[in-house]
């Protein structure tokens, strides 16, 4: 249920509908928006329609949220939701980049990487420290050691981390050093995973499962909404279908049927996306065009010598170039991405990376 309160009515009168609410048992998220204050009651159905809620003072209306998720819905909340971590913001008129490797695997890759994203407009370092791999023979990531490199990496150019949680038991060791928790297409339904971030302070990227539905995926960033934590972020970073020239087939028409569903922010990942690093920048270009309020590229100083994905990440040139068609195909929309970073980042001396 949604309870619209009145135009003008005082706080008290929303903290009393708040405590009736809690006493019931039920769970309120209060929005307050620009034009109006509502609160989403969450819990049994009928005993909330038991409940009397409308006759409370300052209550206008109440009305059913009829989308099978309620936090996540637009019908609670009109205006956009923001996503805030740092210097990376997502939602509203700009357009974030994330970047980086899917993998961290050394000091001189990362910091290289980050320092170069930044100089051309990113305002994200990804890069993976527990990798989620399809072999456990593959290689898993440096784990701690790869969140303190990380934190250098942002120390060094200001950055906000989004790097990956794969378990529940890790999220209060990956969130002294990320800036967004990532929760990756494979753990997109663990609910106790969701439920971990949801108790987090930090914002969540939280990525489409290859065979989940758009339904599953709000469902499941319900979760983390329910949970406490309104700071979500959506990603399309493709699924599985049986197209085998591309490592998943990436829908676009993803970008448009979620805003008109959830006030939360979408991004792209074209990376996964497309399994390929000569389709990314096209793809790139066509979530903007699409409305997507960010990417998610994977680049690398020397992609194929990475240790994942190397087929799929850009080398530093075909990421500066995609920015520059980007920024065209944002400016074309009315969207902004942020111009090339012209304050130097202090050099660190890193032995041999080839560039
Ligand atoms: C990644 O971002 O490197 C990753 C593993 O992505 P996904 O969960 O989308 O496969
Ligand atoms: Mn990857």
């Amino acid at each position: 249920m949604i309870i619209v309160m009145s135009p003008g009515s005082p706080k008290a009168q929303l903290d009393r509908v708040v405590s009736r609410i809690n006493s019931l048992g039920l769970r309120p998220h209060v929005i307050e928006g620009t034009e109006r204050t509502v609160v989403a009651v969450i819990g049994d159905e009928r005993s909330i329609e038991a409940a009397g809620l409308e006759t409370l003072p300052g209550v206008a209306s109440v009305m059913p949220i009829l989308a099978p998720y309620k936090v996540a819905s637009r019908e609670v909340q009109k205006e956009p939701t923001v996503v805030r971590a740092g210097s990376l913001v997502i939602g509203g008129t700009s357009i974030a980049i994330i970047a980086g490797p899917c993998s961290v695997e050394s000091r001189p890759q990362i910091l290289d990487t980050a320092r170069t994203i930044f100089r051309a407009g990113a305002t994200g370092l990804r890069g993976g420290a527990f990798k989620p791999r399809t072999s456990p023979y593959s290689f898993q990531g440096l784990k701690e050691h790869g969140l303190e490199l990380l934190k250098e990496a942002r120390d060094n150019t200001g950055l906000a981390i989004v790097t990956e949680v794969v378990a529940s038991e890790d999220v209060s060791l990956v969130s002294k050093f990320a800036d967004v928790l990532q929760v990756g297409a494979r753990n997109m339904q663990n609910y106790r995973l969701l439920e971990a971030v949801g108790r987090s302070h930090l914002p969540v990227l939280l990525k489409r499962g290859p065979a989940a539905t758009l339904e599953e995926l709000l469902l499941a960033a319900e979760y983390i909404l329910d949970a406490g934590n309104r700071q979500v972020i959506l990603c399309e970073r493709g699924i599985r279908t049986f197209e085998s020239h591309t490592r998943f087939t990436l829908p676009l028409a993803t970008i448009p049927w979620l805003h008109a569903r959830t006030h939360l922010p979408v991004v792209v990942d074209p990376s996964h996306g497309t399994g390929h690093s000569s389709l990314v920048t096209s793809m790139s270009a066509a979530a903007i065009a699409a409305g997507a309020d960010g990417l998610i590229l994977e680049v690398h100083p020397d992609p194929k010598n990475a240790t994942s994905d190397g087929g799929q990440s850009l080398d530093f040139s075909a990421f500066e170039n995609l920015m520059d068609v980007c920024r065209k195909v944002a400016e074309a929309v009315g969207r902004s991405i942020k111009n090339c970073e012209m304050n130097p980042v202090e050099e660190i001396a890193l032995p041999g990376m080839p560039r």
